[in-house]
């Protein structure tokens, strides 16, 4: 009885010191959003179907989900609306950036984090003032208002910002009588404006707007650009982040190209931008692989196109049919998106679910949602 006593004793103190030794489930530090603009289900399809089944990035994702992405005032959104949903958590009428249909200004999981210690950055293929980037720090219910947004990105303290739209910094400044890097240098920016003074910077507060307006097209940009902004905007911000002491980082990079293309009907574009946006998916990934703690969401604002891959015949016995892909449309669709997860916290989202509450879920994970 003793002995069978003393055992029971020590089953539990096993079991227990067991449980102790349970490493904890691993918080979210570093979010990287990545928003393929226009890029719905069916074009990650054609990127699979064009690199013959070989594994994509979008292969690599942990966990999946769907968002519906219409508007508080169209069934059908622009990037606006959308941008605005993904990066605040609030719908709001299509045309409009960071303000509620009720005209509050709302802040996005960038700005929060901002304040809250975090180091943060934005890189695009597009105008940095171009409404998906705009929408993680400008409050304007005109996305043409460049002026606006110009101004207020100055006002974001956002770390790195890599992409095009330098001539509206130059403009807005000229027309303040102020000189644009004078003002980027005295908030502590590092204005570099080509690829090789970007790649020589490994930490602090860096702006390089290598473009006037838009970055170039798939057929004219750097080669890899948008894969080498991100890896370069991962060790800066990761650099940052242990120089001081910051919490984690938040990046958001957009393959911001996919959505002219699919307006364009074009096939060869949709593509080459599809495999441009999968490679900075890959570094991302492979950046959470060695960095735990860190979340990679990928996702879109909207299908643009209406892109479908049908068959080229309708009898099936044949062995190979052909396949063509048709537009549905020139404009934009209110087709569910899908959401790829992959890295810590993955597991946590999943299901169907408004663009705007995939938005507070990942603020919820950092910390840095009052809701
Ligand atoms: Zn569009």
């Amino acid at each position: 009885m003793k002995k069978l006593f003393l055992m029971i004793l020590l089953i539990c103190a096993v079991s227990q010191s067991a449980d102790a030794k349970k490493p904890k489930q691993q918080k979210v530090e570093n979010i990287i959003y990545m928003i393929g603009d226009g890029m719905g289900l069916t074009h990650v399809s054609m990127l699979e179907l064009e690199n013959k089944y070989a594994p994509t990035s979008f292969d690599r994702a942990d966990n999946i989900a769907l968002t519906r992405t219409y508007s508080a005032n169209n069934r059908v959104t622009d990037s606006a609306a959308s941008g605005t949903a993904l990066a605040t958590g609030y719908k709001t009428n299509n045309g409009w950036l960071g303000i509620t249909p009720e005209g509050e200004e709302v802040e996005s999981i960038i700005a929060k984090a901002e304040k809250r210690n975090f180091a943060t950055g934005l890189v695009a293929t597009y105008a940095i003032q171009h409404a998906t980037p705009a929408s993680f720090y400008a409050h304007v219910k005109n996305r043409g208002d460049y002026t606006n947004i110009t101004k207020q990105f100055m006002s974001s303290n956002i770390d790195v910002v890599l992409g095009g739209g330098i001539k509206h910094f130059e403009r807005v400044f000229r027309e303040m009588g102020m000189d644009f890097q004078e003002e980027l240098g005295k908030k502590g920016y590092k204005v570099c404006k080509t690829w090789g003074e970007i790649q020589q910077q490994t930490s602090g507060q860096v702006f390089g707007l290598i473009a006037d307006d838009n970055m170039p097209a798939i057929e004219k940009r750097q080669p890899n650009f948008l894969a080498d902004a991100t890896a370069k905007s991962l060790k800066i911000l990761s650099n940052n982040v242990k120089q001081n002491k910051h919490k984690g980082f938040v990046l958001m990079v957009e393959g911001s190209q996919i959505d002219g293309r699919s307006h364009g009907r074009d096939v060869a574009g949709i593509l080459g931008e599809m495999r441009d946006f999968d490679k900075a998916v890959r570094v991302a990934m492979d950046f959470a692989d060695r960095t735990p703690g860190t979340l990679v969401v990928v996702v879109a604002d909207h299908e643009t196109g209406g892109l479908s891959i049908p068959s080229s015949k309708t009898d099936f016995t044949l062995p190979e049919s052909g396949i063509g892909y048709n537009f549905g449309t020139s404009s934009h669709t209110a087709a569910l998106i899908p959401v790829y997860l992959y890295g810590t916290g993955a597991e946590q989202v999943n299901g169907i679910m408004e663009n705007t509450e995939l938005s507070w879920k990942l603020q919820r994970l950092i910390g840095v949602s009052e809701k």
